[in-house]
């Protein structure tokens, strides 16, 4: 028996710069006390980011979710939208609070995103955009989706909440769609606590993207159109400005901690990796998705995850249930039967990753994984057969889900 952690192992963990530097910064919000409504602080931001991202046409918002909705009102999107079931929730509240039509296609096996093939079968005369999620910072299949997005006259749309500082070929993720949302969520790779940032291809869409998350304030007495309140703060640019000084460093540790669960799990039977990245890749480790193979683990993925809490180990099961299996969604009908969604939804498990995070704890965890792995009873014919006390019942509610601190 390995002994639990002493302190709980949640699956991220959010990276906080030390605090007396952030002490002496906020000095600086005290001294003028101008704590919102574009403020020196997130004007300061504006321009690093515009650096960072080699483009102006950025606007920065409160939070992702009230960014992606904002930006599909701005851009006029309407009718029937096509996106990925397997996703943070967000995603398809956006579309939800624009009166659009979710359109649920599969994703692809390897990383998970959207499948341009099947993006093509669910096009209809109501279709105006694909909304992708370059989900655990995996990029979609970039150049398929833009092609299919050129030749049908469609917006292209990322959910890149999970990618900010990820390249393709050199360049950042956000230079692929139409629009780009970043979350900067206080459980994402780079944070303000909150926040949130849309990169756009039409600079047109700037004033109409300030309007909107400024109540359509063009001055004190004019109001051009019906905005809501989506602003950043200065404390949140000031976190957000901290961490992106020292992001090459948050993200190399995660590369670090990626590679020791790579290099002590992968020959597991039972545990499946994506593959890694195509070479024009740059990631930032931003999860750790693997899948449980119940034909070769002697346990499934809930009893995985359920024993890993035995542990004080807090895995999460990244993206299950899919979107469209919550309640509110279940209504919608679904033309794609999303078979490896489904599948991948039932074996994922996403293990913990952050900054933080000591290798000798890494280490420790997988320790765990291999003697859970090894603690099953045979049957007689050999084959591998789990206590029954932990056999899942598909459907019932989790024990501790509850009590999950993190949420998003
Ligand atoms: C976190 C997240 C969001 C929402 O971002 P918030 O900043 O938390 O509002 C949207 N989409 C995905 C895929 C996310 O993971």
């Amino acid at each position: 028996m390995i002994k639990p952690f002493e302190e709980a192992i949640y699956v991220t963990r959010p990276y906080l710069p030390p605090l007396e530097a952030f002490c002496d910064e906020l000095k600086e919000i005290w001294k003028c006390r101008w704590l919102t409504n574009e403020g020196p602080i997130v004007r300061r931001f504006v321009r690093q980011l515009s650096h960072y991202f080699e483009t102006d046409n950025i606007c920065l918002f409160n939070n992702g979710t009230l960014a992606l909705q904002l930006a599909l009102q701005g851009m006029d999107i309407s009718g029937e939208v096509i996106t990925t079931p397997f996703t943070f929730v967000a995603t398809t509240h956006a579309l939800f609070w624009n009166k659009i039509r979710p359109v649920f296609v599969d994703i692809e096996p390897q990383y998970y995103t959207l499948d341009p093939e099947k993006v093509e079968a669910a096009l209809t005369p109501w279709t105006t955009a694909i909304l992708a999620v370059h989900v655990y910072g995996h990029p979609c299949r970039v150049h398929a989706l833009a092609d299919i997005a050129r030749r049908h006259h469609l917006k292209l749309i990322y959910d890149a909440a999970h990618a900010f500082g990820v390249k393709v070929g050199g360049r950042s993720i956000a230079h692929f769609g139409d629009m780009n949302m970043f979350s900067f969520h206080a459980t994402k790779p780079f944070h303000s606590i909150e926040g949130g940032m849309l990169t756009f291809r039409d600079s047109g869409l700037k004033k109409k993207l300030d309007y909107l998350k400024n109540f359509g304030f063009e001055n004190e007495v004019e109001v051009v159109m019906p905005g809501t309140n989506a602003k950043m703060n200065e404390f949140q640019a000031l976190m957000g400005s901290m961490i992106l000084g020292c992001l090459d460093e948050l993200i190399a540790r995660r590369r670090r901690i990626a590679e020791i669960y790579r290099e002590r799990l992968s020959d597991l039977p039972g545990i499946r990796f994506p593959p890694p990245l195509p070479e024009d890749v740059q990631s930032t480790h931003a999860y750790l998705p693997v899948e449980i193979d119940n034909r070769e683990f002697p346990w499934s993925r809930d009893e995985l995850y359920e024993q890993l809490k035995t542990y004080n180990i807090y895995t999460r099961r990244y993206f299950y249930p899919l979107i469209c299996d919550y309640t509110c969604y279940r209504h919608l009908a679904l033309q794609d039967p999303l078979t490896v969604a489904r599948r991948v939804a039932s074996c994922i498990l996403t293990l913990p990753i952050y900054p933080d995070l000591a290798e000798a704890d890494v280490h420790r965890v997988c320790d765990i994984i291999h003697h859970i792995r090894k603690e099953h009873r045979p049957s007689a014919s050999g084959a591998l057969v789990a206590s029954p006390a932990l056999l899942s019942r598909p459907g019932a509610p989790v024990p501790g889900a509850e009590k999950d601190l993190v949420t998003s």
